[in-house]
């Protein structure tokens, strides 16, 4: 019998260490709370504590810490967008993303495997220069690459996509990585808990205090708490939370299913997009290839699956990679996807004072929660927006001045 069974499970002596603290109560104040423990909410509170001394923090979870899209989503993590705000922003989270582990003391299984994103025609390919132009005027390494090129980096596919769809080149990315997502949960709530920061799941928040234009405190399942600033970070709960603020945003709230196949030996190298195919994959540590499509074309607040997502996205996987036909799809599942009309987030302080927002992550958030966590606890701690999220903010729609994403987040994630 392993040494650690008998040591841990025979003795009350020596507890196996918890990785987070438990609170029973919550304190009637405290100096920020944050609603929402998904990658967002917690890595704002890491950051609050560890870069601006803000310990006296709740984290309010309505479920259990990581279950929302942070727990659900396919992880592909890189910075080849398309509009200079978006280039800069994803590209310091890239950054981030490489010492994450070691601050964590945590195997986060980041990998990087170089990120492709197919073209099937003349015009796509034209999107792909573009976009590599603009990643390299910041530094970031993207170039548009053959047919040939692709075919050599992944030998298995069916270059002409049985016939309908030929693949005419690509935006080849090289720092394109994966992660485990749980684990960057764990490893932000962790490192948050150990600083102070009080994290409290089963405590939905039901209501928000204002008085003369600013936030007064929170009403939530387990009682009232009084504070000065509030950080939303729900992401498809976003307009319930608003609603109760008054705030509106144009954000609506679609369906985002993905599935994983029974693991395989290991053939997929880099990670694979087609916006044409509506497929985008990569093959995890263990063997799984992960798989997403679109968002349902339908707002729905709901995490069903549907047997029409997985025929069409199977149909999609077979027609790049013919041989995957006897393969089994082991789970399905959805998340809820905040989508704003131009693909870009909402971040930073509201017209409602001591209200903060980070939301709009639609399809493309889990990549930014690092650049997201060390933004927002400066805009939190300061009460002034990051210089890094100015193309980010609310007032962007009242004042017709988008940040157009579309071209770089619709399905590449
Ligand atoms: C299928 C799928 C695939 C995706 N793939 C990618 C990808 O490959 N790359 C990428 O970058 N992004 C991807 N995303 C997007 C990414 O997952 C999200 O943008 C990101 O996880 C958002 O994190 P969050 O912390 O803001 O939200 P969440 O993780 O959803 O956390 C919000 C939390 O708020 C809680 N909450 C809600 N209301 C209340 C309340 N009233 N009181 C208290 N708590 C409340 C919820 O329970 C939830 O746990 C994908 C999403 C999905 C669904």
């Amino acid at each position: 019998m392993p040494h650690r069974l008998l040591r841990f499970g025979l003795s009350r002596k020596h507890p196996e260490p918890r990785m987070f603290t438990r609170h029973e109560n919550l304190k009637p104040a405290y100096d920020v709370v944050i609603i929402g423990a998904g990658g967002h909410g917690l890595a704002c509170a890491y950051y609050l504590a560890r870069d601006h001394g803000i310990r006296n923090v709740a984290v309010l979870e309505r479920g259990y810490l990581g279950g929302g899209n942070t727990g659900r989503n396919t992880t592909i993590i890189r910075s080849n967008y398309l509009t200079p705000e978006g280039v800069k922003f994803y590209d310091e989270s890239v950054r981030l993303w490489q010492d994450l582990a070691v601050d964590f003391d945590l195997n986060l299984f980041y990998s990087t495997r170089g990120h492709f994103t197919l073209a099937h025609t003349d015009s796509a390919m034209r999107t792909m220069r573009w976009r590599a132009e603009v990643n390299k005027h910041f530094g970031v390494r993207s170039e548009a690459v053959d047919a040939a090129f692709v075919k050599r980096a992944i030998p298995m596919m069916d270059m002409q996509c049985a016939g309908h769809a030929p693949i005419v080149g690509a935006l080849f990315h090289e720092p394109g990585a994966i992660a485990r997502h749980d684990a960057v949960a764990w490893g932000y709530g962790r490192g948050a808990d150990r600083r102070g920061v009080e994290i409290h799941q089963q405590c939905e928040v039901t209501g928000i205090r204002t008085r003369g234009g600013r936030v007064e405190g929170v009403d939530t399942t387990r009682g009232p708490i009084a504070t000065q600033r509030v950080l939303c970070a729900v992401a498809g709960f976003t307009p319930r939370l608003l609603d109760m603020v008054g705030l509106h945003t144009p954000i609506s709230i679609h369906p985002l299913q993905a599935m994983v196949s029974e693991p395989l030996k290991p053939w997929l190298d880099p990670i694979i997009v087609s916006g044409s195919l509506h497929v985008y994959v990569s093959q995890t540590a263990r063997g799984e290839l992960v798989m997403g499509a679109s968002l349902d074309p339908y707002e729905l607040h709901s995490t069903r699956s549907t047997l029409e997502f997985a025929e069409g996205l199977a149909s999609h996987m077979i027609d790049l990679f013919p041989f995957l036909g006897e393969v089994k799809v082991n789970r399905q599942w959805a998340g809820l996807a905040d989508m704003t009309p131009d693909f870009a987030p909402i971040m930073g302080t509201t017209p409602l004072e001591g209200f903060f927002l980070d939301a709009g992550w639609g399809t493309w958030g889990f990549k930014a929660m690092p650049v997201c966590g060390k933004t927002m606890s400066h805009t939190v701690a300061t009460g002034r927006n990051h210089a890094l999220i100015e193309g980010f903010a609310i007032d962007r729609f009242e004042h017709y001045r988008l940040t157009g994403e579309k071209g770089a987040a619709s399905v590449g994630h």
